[in-house]
């Protein structure tokens, strides 16, 4: 093989190629045969890979053991219905993002992103080893439900506008599909938030039914060809910094497994958790370039009066959710006081090299 050939194949199949004695998956019969339903459309790029990755990595890891089949979103029930399906042992395995439940807990909008708070390595430091795990999983235990982080976008762009945004003045009356907590952020900015889903935002901009959008970044935005119906591009995805993608498995389900395959469950979700995040960070990377040179996209920063008012905006709107409730105020304090502390360690770490 050449070499260009093995790096190739060593870094995409990453740990799974190395582990060919226990991978047997063809000729093994499963033990479980599970079901994995998702918000996603079947294998769309970065979140519907995602799923189908975890999903192969743990019958991979099981030796076929376990077996999950992947649904898209509608295939066997809508996208904004795997909560309860899982929940009620339709499917065994859900695959969406935690701010999508929020009619049922607010506070789930912590495990997923709020404006302007953590990035991607800074959330997944909280929930691994900052206690944000623990907390997500007392939410979630009243819903019969195991949650895992499962992916992560990184930090997203603002978004695709027809005017420039030069004070926060022109967000009033501006029509944006922007949804969640980004949303009532806007609204209070004097805009109004809409929601839409993905696969409508070009035409919905295109024909001006709504004057503005954001999506994701470069390598999802690029792939719904946004660039031919907006002129301008802004940055940073304050209202997304770092937006966990999340799996949840049916309590009853995951319990009723031997301890090593409970193991690779919750193993291959942060495999899928990094593979997610390299995917984006990769994928961004070729995206953004070709937006530049080759689109001639016009790629702005928010400017700095823009994005101050909507940090304090956004910082009211958080702190709200906190009033709700006590468990509220207990992840409102634990996801809050991780992210001031982390911000002096990043001061002299990752800001200040990459400053150079
Ligand atoms: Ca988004």
């Amino acid at each position: 093989m050449k070499r260009r050939d093995f790096f190739k194949s060593f870094s995409s199949v990453a740990l799974l190629g190395a582990l060919p004695s226990i991978v047997k998956s063809k000729d093994q019969k499963p033990e479980y045969n599970w079901k994995m339903v998702t918000t996603w459309p079947k294998n769309f790029p970065g979140l519907g890979t995602g799923a189908q990755y975890l999903a192969d990595t743990i019958q991979k890891l099981s030796g076929g053991r376990i077996k999950v089949t992947v649904y898209g979103a509608g295939e066997l029930v809508p996208a904004f219905e795997i909560f309860d399906a899982v929940s009620n042992g339709v499917a065994e395995l859900g695959h969406g993002s935690a701010y999508y439940w929020k009619g049922k807990n607010d506070t789930f909008q912590f495990f997923s992103t709020v404006p302007f708070g953590m990035s991607s390595n800074e959330m997944n430091a909280w929930l691994y080893k900052g206690g944000g795990m623990e907390l997500w999983e007392q939410a979630y235990s009243d819903f019969n439900l195991i949650p895992t982080a499962a992916g992560n976008t990184g930090v997203q762009m603002g978004g695709w506008f027809n005017k420039e945004i030069n004070s926060i003045q022109d967000l009033k009356g501006l029509k944006m599909r922007i949804p969640g907590l980004g949303g009532e952020v806007l609204r209070r900015a004097g805009g109004t938030p809409v929601n839409l889903p993905g696969g409508e935002l070009f035409t919905a901009l295109k024909t001006g039914t709504i004057d503005a959008t954001e999506w994701v970044s470069p390598y999802n935005d690029l792939a719904f060809g946004l660039h031919k119906a907006a002129k301008y591009y802004y940055y940073p995805g304050w209202h997304e910094p770092g937006t966990t993608l999340e799996c949840f498995i049916n309590k009853e389900k995951f319990l009723e497994l031997p301890e090593d395959l409970k193991q690779i469950v919750l193993g291959a979700s942060k495999i899928a958790n990094l593979d997610m995040l390299c995917e984006f960070i990769s994928r961004n990377n070729d995206a953004l370039h070709i937006l530049q040179n080759k689109h001639k996209v016009d790629i702005r920063p928010y400017p700095k009066e823009v994005l101050k008012e909507l940090y304090e905006i956004s910082g009211n709107v958080v702190k709200e959710l906190s009033l709700k409730n006590d468990f509220a105020k207990e992840v409102y304090n634990s996801y809050t006081s991780f992210q001031e502390k982390t911000k002096a360690w990043n001061e002299i770490s990752i800001k200040s090299y990459l400053n150079i």
